[in-house]
């Protein structure tokens, strides 16, 4: 669709954006679908909403006790800081939108402890979160190996926090690329671990795994290859959402809408003042 035909259809009340999904994970973790009649910067602006602004918890100070495993206390504190933490964002606010005005206090930030002593693996589970609906997502991430006799014990504090400050505070990887399109009569050749074989011109674009096989990289390079003529749909964007697991992809998308939303409202209010 050319963008005339879109304001067209717009206009007469007749454009709606469509979605298709077409892959999805059990654990809500994982969604990929199909975004068609979509400006690509507008999907570039909900993606970089989503890894960049929508807020979740990683461990931000570390106060260390005792350390006498091989790693440095540095090591250990940017180990603990990627610690995927399960986020809830109706009871945590951001530091700087709490009302105790960055201070510190049970509505921006939980405290946890952890003691170990060797010979062994210091796990994630190990960790005591004063918030019991504050959990390691991954409980079996190594954080240390300790040798006999050797002591790990230290105070932590997680907070909520956004990719822009660090990567250990996004909440996704998002990307996304233009849908492939085979020429009539190609066949698309499948690599060897997809089972499935089908001709190009026989694939249905509502079938889950036919658009899979299709956006596989190296089905497409087995394809071209072959000498198959493959060009990209810019209409067509197949959008994935891959959760670090602290929120559901559900939760994100939504988030990332409201505080674009709020942005929006924001920008809105200082043009109206010039
Ligand atoms: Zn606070």
């Amino acid at each position: 669709m050319t963008p005339a035909e879109r304001r067209a259809e717009r206009e007469e009340g007749e454009y709606k954006m469509q979605i298709e999904v077409f892959d999805k994970s059990k654990d809500k973790n994982t969604i990929a679908f199909i975004w068609k009649d979509v400006p690509v910067s507008y999907a570039n602006t909900m993606r970089r909403m989503m890894t960049d602004e929508v807020p979740v918890l990683a461990i931000e100070d570390v106060e260390l006790k005792k350390n006498s495993s091989a790693l440095y206390d540095e090591m250990i504190g940017n180990r603990l800081g990627l610690l995927p933490l399960k986020t809830d964002l109706k009871t945590y606010v951001l530091p700087s939108e709490c009302s105790c005005k960055g201070e510190g206090c049970a509505k921006c930030q939980v405290k946890m402890s952890l003691k170990a002593k060797g010979p062994g693996i210091v796990y994630a589970s190990e960790l005591k979160i004063k918030d019991v609906d504050v959990k390691p997502i991954y409980t079996e991430m190594p954080i240390a190996k300790l040798l006999k006799n050797q002591e790990l014990e230290f105070d932590a504090t997680a907070c909520l926090g956004q990719g822009r400050q660090h990567a250990k505070w996004s909440a996704a990887h998002v990307y996304y690329k233009f849908m492939p399109k085979l020429k009539k009569g190609n066949e698309i050749i499948l690599c060897e671990k997809d089972k499935a074989e089908f001709k190009a011109d026989k694939i249905s674009l509502n079938k889950p795994n036919a658009i899979k096989a299709l956006l596989n990289e190296a089905n497409l390079e087995l394809t071209e290859k072959a000498g198959a003529e493959i060009t990209y749909d810019k209409n067509e964007i197949a959008f994935y959402i891959e959760s670090w697991g602290q929120l559901s992809v559900k939760e994100i998308a939504l988030r990332a809408v409201e505080i674009f939303d709020a942005q929006l409202e924001e920008f809105a209010k200082e043009i109206k003042k010039k």
